[in-house]
């Protein structure tokens, strides 16, 4: 049904000065669904999802979020309209705490309407947050520091929450623990796109998968059935 897809993107052609990046990047992220990028080192996953933000200049293409055609709308319109990145890296104010940290994220006026609801949620979602409430972002673990950063995109209230690469530079049972909320985030019924170059874990805990090579995607399908494609086996599971 045409309802069911909250996220849809077509022909996004993008780059850097004159560097074209992205060759007509078609995807569609289903309502309630955790849908996945993966591809190499520079095929363009995060230029993919910078431009589904506004956060690049000449995006050429279109961006629809719940039928709406959001193409034109500045950043901070389309975070009202709950499309939600989790950058790579984190970008906490380290010297803020917490709490703070966490209030920043619901700095639109739909999200501030609800602050406190949606702090008790992520509360639960992430007791760890709780108990570390006063202390300063910057001190906490890796971990803790990009758990922080996905709730404070939660505070957003996120139609789809976008999540560039949240296992990047963390210890393996760390990456193990992010995994286990980006399902659980499934779970509680969000709608999630995510890029990862953990490839095995990505493809595992997904819906529904997009292969991107040199700026296009060249290969879509669930989780389990590229899991066990031949191509994907060879050239991103080392298998
Ligand atoms: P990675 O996992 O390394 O982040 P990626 O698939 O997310 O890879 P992008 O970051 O989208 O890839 O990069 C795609 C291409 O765009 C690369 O060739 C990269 O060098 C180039 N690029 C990315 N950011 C910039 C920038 N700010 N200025 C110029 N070129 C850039």
């Amino acid at each position: 049904m045409a309802n069911d897809i909250v996220l849809e993107v077509k022909n996004l052609e993008a780059g850097y000065d004159d560097v074209q990046v992205l060759w007509g990047v078609n995807l569609k992220v289903r309502r309630h669904s955790l849908t996945t990028i993966i591809g190499a080192n520079g095929a363009g996953k995060t230029t993919t999802l910078k431009s589904i933000c506004g956060l690049l200049k000449n995006v050429r293409g279109t961006v629809i979020l719940n039928g709406e055609d959001i193409s034109a709308l500045p950043t901070h319109k389309r975070v009202d309209r709950g499309l939600v990145m989790v950058p790579e890296g984190r970008w906490l104010f380290p010297e803020m705490t917490v709490l703070e940290n966490l209030r920043m994220g619901a700095f639109t006026k739909r999200a501030r309407a609800k602050r406190d609801e949606t702090l008790e949620w992520v509360y639960t979602l992430f007791p760890r947050l709780k108990e570390r409430a006063n202390q300063k972002a910057g001190t906490l673990s890796g971990g803790e520091q990009q758990m922080v950063a996905i709730g404070r995109g939660l505070m957003a209230l996120p139609e789809v929450l976008i999540l560039d690469e949240p296992s990047l530079g963390l210890a393996p049972n760390l990456v193990l623990d992010i995994f286990k909320i980006i399902q659980e985030l499934k779970n509680e019924g969000l709608t999630v796109l995510l890029v990862e170059q953990n490839v095995h874990l990505g493809l595992a805990i997904s819906d529904y998968a997009y292969v991107m090579e040199n700026g296009k995607i060249i290969m879509e399908g669930t989780g389990s059935e590229l899991e066990n494609d031949p191509k994907v086996k060879e050239a991103y599971l080392g298998l």
